[in-house]
């Protein structure tokens, strides 16, 4: 044999090797805890999602599953956290329309999200609801509409950075109504909550999930769901049509991946514990409470998620280059 043959056949036999050997590691999945990587802070609704889903993954993989809040930057440190792993399914990345899709048309990112990261499961998704202090002055969605026209720039809404839902959703509001907000950003809407709560901002165009346990409580003030029909866990909210703001339309979809190259079988085990946890009646009853839904049953291949990420992509990206949002 040449020499340049045996080498070729040396890196064959190694190549095997390797091969071989993450082969098995991906067979004994997982030997060690998972660590999911939330991109908000704690308390927020990507965190509970997180740890609602984490519980029921943990007891089918028969592995500790930690939450670890990375965050900053609309979410993508934390993504880019994941990216940076090691491509074994021991770090997971959890996010949303926001961190997945709008953050690559805003961010000067050192990674491709359509490329870097491999899909593992659509998650339930959320409508978002218009909410403001208890105090606020205004009787309807149309009356807090037309405070924010009549004080330009002066009434703060809190959200989870630029890129963010909450973000994207308060943009979406100014270019319906001419309205201009002060946007403060948080690490999360978690903390943004609990300052509306405390009165220190004046609203949020926050996630159902986020916001439903302080409407309950009668702490905040809830004007109008962001979609087509009332939400069947809180029925007394109207919509943004009943309300006289129909295009006010968005929902927060999320989804699960891990870092390009992972092992299809690690991919697959991963996504059977998530369709696992969501088929779980004791789980689809806390998300119905949160007001999260599906995804559809069609929907929840790794296959599905990459599709939808890249639609929504194509979607997204041509709109929020256009509005030129700046990144923080
Ligand atoms: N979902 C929130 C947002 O994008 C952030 C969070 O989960 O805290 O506005």
């Amino acid at each position: 044999m040449s020499p340049a043959r045996a080498v070729a056949a040396m890196a064959l036999i190694a190549m095997a090797e390797l091969a071989g050997a993450s082969g098995a590691a991906a067979q004994a999945y997982p030997t060690r805890p998972i660590t999911i990587i939330v991109p908000f802070a704690a308390g927020g609704p990507t965190d509970v999602l997180s740890r609602v889903l984490g519980e029921r993954i943990r007891a089918a993989l028969g592995q500790p599953v930690l939450i670890e809040n990375v965050t900053g930057a609309g979410g993508s440190i934390g993504v880019g956290r994941v990216v940076a792993a090691a491509p074994d399914g021991y770090t997971v990345s959890i996010g949303h329309v926001g961190t997945h899709v709008a953050n690559g048309a805003i961010y000067p990112l050192k990674y491709d999200l359509l490329n870097d990261l491999d899909p593992v499961a659509r998650l339930p998704s959320n409508p978002m609801i218009v909410v403001t202090r208890k105090n606020f002055p205004a009787a309807s969605l149309r009356e807090v509409i037309g405070r924010l026209k009549a004080n330009p720039g002066k009434i703060s809404a809190g959200t989870a950075g630029a890129g963010s839902a909450s973000h994207i959703a308060g943009l979406l509001l100014q270019s319906l109504t001419g309205a201009r907000l002060s946007f403060v950003p948080y690490r999360g809407t978690g903390p943004a909550l609990q300052d509306l709560v405390a009165g220190q901002i004046d609203m949020i165009i926050d996630q159902a999930s986020n916001s439903l346990p302080q409407i309950r409580q009668g702490s905040i003030r809830a004007w109008a769901v962001t979609a087509n029909e009332r939400m069947a866990s809180a029925p007394e909210i109207p919509t943004v049509a009943e309300t006289g703001l129909p295009e006010l339309q968005m929902e927060v979809w999320s989804g699960m991946w891990v870092p390009h190259g992972t092992p299809r079988a690690i991919v697959d085990k991963l996504n059977a514990a998530v369709v696992g946890a969501l088929a779980d009646p004791a789980v689809g009853d806390k998300l119905a409470g949160l007001g999260l839904d599906g995804p559809p049953a069609d929907q929840r291949t790794p296959g599905a998620l990459g599709a939808f990420q890249r639609a929504e992509a194509a979607k997204w990206w041509p709109i929020i280059r256009a509005a030129n949002v700046a990144a923080e």
